[in-house]
């Protein structure tokens, strides 16, 4: 079993209302394998980094057991710059500037020792990238998951909907999924997005929890309620490192485990927002991990 994971690679700058950090690690690429890193092994990551990035956070990566033999390191080039401000309501925020740098010219070139990678998560990248990655592999993966955001819905529409045909999983938050629909229900967009390809739909509703659609079965986790979130960035790919993290240990897809994904990446978000950038997702054990999934349980049991 291995997992390959492609996404962004960014140095973010971040303001709540609380507080603000500038030009720490993030990207959608680090957030997922971080995340999965804590369920599963050997993690192999595609990205582009410019020479700014700091070195301490790919030693994270690497403490981690993250192959980074595909990573690419542009001498002299710059790493992809996000920055947002996030309002008193935390699943509010806005987008103050996106510099893609070394990320516009990024062609994932996949080494030979990841071709064969039987579990892939496409990051929120451009998908004409997403589709020229799942071209270079070997063979079909065995689950093959997928995320994107309204920059790519509005701006490569066309591009998308080719690579949503070749997907197992769409992971999208709740205004992505109606964007992409034109549906405001959500029930009857997570239908509509199944049309266009992947069978299995995964809907973030931010601080209410998430919906996995499956057939014709529905299953809403909680979020957990925390007393303190300081930094929502990376929620949604923490949650996806998660999700495909346990389904990647367990190799099982069965719907009563695509359930206990959706949770063990409800587990791992909860902990992601509580400090800024990674920094939380550094140091988590497996007691910690496996406590807070008791706690979901907790949370949503009733007797019937
Ligand atoms: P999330 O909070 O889950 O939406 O993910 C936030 C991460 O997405 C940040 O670390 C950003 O660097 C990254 N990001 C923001 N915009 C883009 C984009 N257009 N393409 C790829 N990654 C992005």
């Amino acid at each position: 079993m291995s997992l390959l994971v492609v996404g962004s690679i960014a140095l973010d700058t971040i303001e709540t209302p609380f507080d603000r950090a500038d030009q720490v690690a993030g990207g959608s690429a680090v957030y997922i394998s971080a995340s999965a890193s804590y369920f599963t092994a050997p993690i192999k990551l595609v990205g582009v980094v410019g020479s700014d990035f700091p070195k301490s956070e790919l030693d994270f990566l690497e403490s981690r057991g993250i192959d980074l033999a595909g990573l690419q390191v542009i001498e002299g080039g710059r790493t992809f710059h996000w920055s947002g401000r996030y309002h008193y309501d935390l699943n509010e925020r806005d987008t103050l500037d996106t510099q893609l740098n070394v990320f516009e010219n990024f062609n994932p070139v996949l080494p030979d020792s990841y071709r064969n990678s039987n579990y892939l998560i496409l990051g929120n990248i451009d998908p004409v990238l997403q589709l020229r990655v799942i071209d270079s592999l070997a063979q079909k993966p065995t689950l093959t998951v997928c995320d994107t955001m309204n920059f790519w819905i509005t701006g490569k529409n066309k591009e998308l909907m080719e690579t949503l045909k070749r997907v197992d999983v769409l992971i999208v938050n709740d205004s992505e999924a109606r964007l992409l629909t034109s549906e405001p229900n959500l029930v009857k967009a997570a239908r509509k997005i199944m049309k266009l390809g992947p069978p299995i739909v995964i809907i973030k509703k931010g601080e209410h929890g998430a919906l996995l659609f499956t057939g014709d079965t529905i299953f809403s986790a909680p979020a957990y309620p925390l007393e303190f979130i300081y930094d929502p960035t990376g929620a949604g790919d923490t949650f996806a490192g998660g999700f495909i993290g346990h389904l990647a240990r367990t190799e099982d897809l069965s719907d009563h485990n695509l359930k206990k994904g959706v949770v063990f990446g409800s587990v791992m978000a909860s902990f992601g927002v509580g400090k800024f950038g990674t920094e939380a997702l550094k140091n988590l054990s497996d007691i910690d991990i496996h406590r807070r999934y008791r706690d979901f349980v907790e949370l949503s049991k009733f007797d019937e």
